[in-house]
């Protein structure tokens, strides 16, 4: 099938919902993502922090084609074996003792807000009240882009899901003037990701855990991005010595394969049955790939690449800002950002693209760079080069 035809099959058939470029992928390997005309593009997007292990890893094929012929699917009438040893690993990883596995971020963070919120009707007399951040980003149900605070959002599909309050990151006296007894629950993204790649700062979360806890208040994590290796360390909450009272994983934890996660303590080990559940909860193979993506993340301790690589592309992006505008390096492990000059984002992001390298733009004057985390030195050099050119034609 040629290229040519199948655009216009995406003309014809495909509900638009983004603009997307006129190519259509057809392979990936490794680093590498392949389109139909067989041109070749280094990925330092990686699916959108998904890809942790790189395109069509070993360790997913092999699990998929396991599983595959063993169990596909039993319903969530009954336990699954695949389900049981992931269960055990990633509670062990997390150090939060129960899991609620799905498939998509978003539904994770739904099930973070219902058991919030059976939290505050069980233990605080109804409280229901979720604070969440300016910026941030949570998923596109109702209520989870509700729980955004992002501003495209705001103006979108009312009425909106009630309940939460937006108020700015870093700001400690913000909180401590909302939280009352309406407050069940916050959450963070301890890195910002959609936002732009914004840290919250050390002093900041350590306050925010204690008055937490003074106050009766869940503190939950969206660890979706920022989980599993990817700033660093295996959780990003690592940074900040703390551990939340719910975490929410997705993306990277699949490697690709739809797949997210809901963790919490014991205490909140409190819904009743029918309050949560769904068809694909736990299904056999999302399973089988998260304990072998986990596994593989742990062996390789791909943390530490991350970590490593991170502060080679963060070394090589302050020797570029020499030369060119560029500002505002930031991020941890290989969830990093820079600024431009002026409105050039979308620019420069669409002349890497023709030069075979792919990036991605949170803002119109920010790159974000969040390759897969099995990226090499190698693959770094091969970025350099590319980016270099292309600031080299938009800022001289
Ligand atoms: C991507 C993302 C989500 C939503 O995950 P989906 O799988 O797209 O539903 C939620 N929170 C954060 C921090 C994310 O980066």
């Amino acid at each position: 099938m040629n290229t040519e035809y199948l655009l216009q099959l995406a003309d014809k058939n495909i509900l638009f919902v983004a603009e997307r470029k006129p190519v259509v992928m057809q392979k990936g390997k490794g680093m590498y993502l392949y389109d139909t005309e067989g041109n070749k593009y280094l990925d330092f997007i990686g699916g959108w922090a998904v890809n942790a292990l790189g395109h069509s890893p070993q360790a997913i094929t092999k699990a998929l084609k396991k599983q595959s012929s063993l169990l596909v699917n039993c319903s969530p009438s009954f336990y699954n074996q695949a389900m049981l040893e992931f269960s055990e690993l990633i509670t062990k990883v997390s150090g939060l003792e129960r899991v609620f596995f799905c498939s998509t971020g978003a539904e994770a963070n739904e099930s973070a807000i219902k058991l919030a919120r059976k939290y505050g009707q069980k233990f605080k007399k109804g409280a229901y009240k979720i604070i969440s951040f300016e910026n941030s980003f949570h998923g596109r149900t109702l209520s989870t882009m509700a729980m955004s605070g992002k501003n495209a959002f705001k103006p979108l599909f009312e009425p909106k899901t009630q309940g939460f309050i937006h108020l700015p990151l870093n700001d400690i006296d913000a909180i401590k003037k909302n939280v009352n007894e309406e407050i069940c629950a916050v959450i963070l993204e301890p890195i910002q990701g959609e936002g732009g790649v914004r840290e919250a700062d050390v002093p900041f979360v350590n306050s925010l855990r204690e008055l937490c806890v003074n106050n009766n208040v869940l503190l939950i994590m969206d660890e979706i991005q920022t989980g599993l290796g990817r700033t660093g360390k295996m959780f990003a909450y690592e940074h900040y010595g703390i551990l939340p009272d719910i975490l929410t994983l997705g993306k990277g934890i699949g490697g690709g394969f739809p797949l997210a996660a809901m963790l919490a303590h014991e205490k909140l080990n409190i819904f009743e049955k029918g309050e949560q559940g769904g068809t694909y909860s736990s299904q056999p193979l999302g399973m089988a790939v998260g304990y072998a993506v986990l596994q593989d993340i742990i062996k390789r301790n791909l943390a530490d690449n991350a970590n490593k690589i991170g502060n080679m592309i963060i070394a090589q992006l302050n020797g570029l800002s020499r030369k060119y505008p560029i500002k505002d390096i930031r991020g941890k492990g290989l969830l990093l950002a820079f600024d431009t000059d002026g409105e050039n984002a979308a620019r420069i992001v669409d002349m890497a693209f023709e030069l075979g390298l792919i990036l991605n733009s949170p803002g119109p004057s920010s790159i974000r760079i969040i390759p897969p985390l099995t990226v090499k030195e190698k693959h770094v050099f091969s970025f350099m080069e590319i980016l270099e050119k292309v600031l080299k034609s938009v800022y001289s």
